[in-house]
């Protein structure tokens, strides 16, 4: 496909889509119209996908209710093992077909280079790869386990507000809706949180790492990142939830932190079709560090200031709230 019908590449090779980033239109000008055209997106396919994924987890791939009553380690490390291999096979499809076989070559690719063309000495082993994939697996999906373990142990003693579809649809149907704008917020919140100074230095430069982010970049964490960013699955803790709602607010953000980190545009299926990733907001944070905190779905970056659509306009806006930062500090006086 001709990448450059759909934007620019520039000298360096790195492409960019013509289109500005659009946030959902849930709060940002909405109208009916443009909310209803938006709404399939919001369900179709990720979310749909999540869904799915933590029925077929809970109702095939999870011991039974009385293996769960009792708390040993043999299924909890079934469950880490099966956690495990689910996200080297989910993550490992894109890493393959983009990064291995190179399938489409760098069309549609924000950052024109492959990380593993070059050492980094940035990471363990100076390879992206190997350090996201220690990460990830050593404690990003035993954290995420954790607090799986922590649902179904709990649910299957009766232990907390657990509650059946049967007895209370209607609520816990509005508590599937909302899911993702639970992922948002709390996302955003913990996300601002670790930007700051002190905390930035010490947990989340590690993410950062990965300026040229790739699928298996996505769970590379500081342990204290991976427990605040599956921690989104408090809310089911805490509130009266499911524990199907609680496992696919787990996959949400397990497996669906890999849409932030192809680091293509689309993904090319034949010789004229192509599928939108809705990457690029978060590839342009890896890029910048201090833009889009979340992916717009909420329009919480465009209320502090933080959103960058892509366009030489958000260059723009970026570049004067840098300069206006800038003349702040050294406004101060010197001490
Ligand atoms: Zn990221
Ligand atoms: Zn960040």
């Amino acid at each position: 496909m001709d990448d450059l019908k759909f934007g620019t590449r520039n000298k360096r090779g790195d492409w960019s889509p013509d289109e500005p980033i659009k946030p959902a239109p849930l709060l940002d000008a909405p109208s009916i119209a443009r909310i209803l055209k938006w709404l399939p997106s919001y369900f179709f396919p990720y979310n749909v996908l999540w869904l799915f994924s933590a029925w077929v987890f809970l109702t095939y791939l999870t011991p039974s209710r009385e293996t769960l009553q009792t708390l040993d380690w043999q299924w909890p490390l079934y469950l880490l093992v099966r956690n495990s291999a689910a996200v080297f096979l989910f993550y490992g499809v894109y890493e393959l077909r983009l990064y291995v076989q190179r399938k489409q070559g760098n069309r549609f690719k924000f950052n024109a280079r492959f990380p593993s063309d070059s050492k980094n000495a940035a990471f363990m082993f100076g390879s992206q790869n190997i350090d996201s994939m220690i990460r990830g697996f050593g404690t990003g999906v035993p954290i995420w386990t954790a607090f799986e373990v922590l649902v179904l142990w709990s649910s299957a003693n009766g232990y907390g507000f657990w509650l059946t579809f049967a007895e209370h649809p209607i609520y816990l149907i509005a508590l599937f809706v909302l899911s993702p704008v639970i992922h948002e917020i709390h996302f955003f919140a913990i996300h601002r949180l670790i930007h700051t100074p002190v905390l930035y230095k010490w947990i989340h430069s590690v993410h950062h790492n990965s300026v040229n982010p790739s699928p298996f970049s996505s769970l590379s964490m500081h342990p204290v990142e991976h427990l605040l960013y599956f921690g989104t699955v408090v809310y089911h803790i805490v509130l009266p939830s499911n524990p199907l709602l609680a496992i696919y607010q787990l996959h949400m953000a397990g497996f669906g932190a890999v849409i932030g980190h192809v680091g293509f545009d689309k993904i090319e299926v034949g010789d004229e079709k192509a599928i939108d990733t809705h990457a690029y907001a978060h590839y342009l944070h890896h890029k910048y560090f201090e833009v889009n905190y979340a992916d717009g779905l909420i329009p919480l970056d465009k209320w502090f200031g933080t959103w960058h659509d892509g366009t030489k306009e958000g260059d723009a806006q970026m570049q004067a709230r840098y300069e206006k930062r800038k003349a702040k500090a050294n406004a101060q006086p010197a001490e």
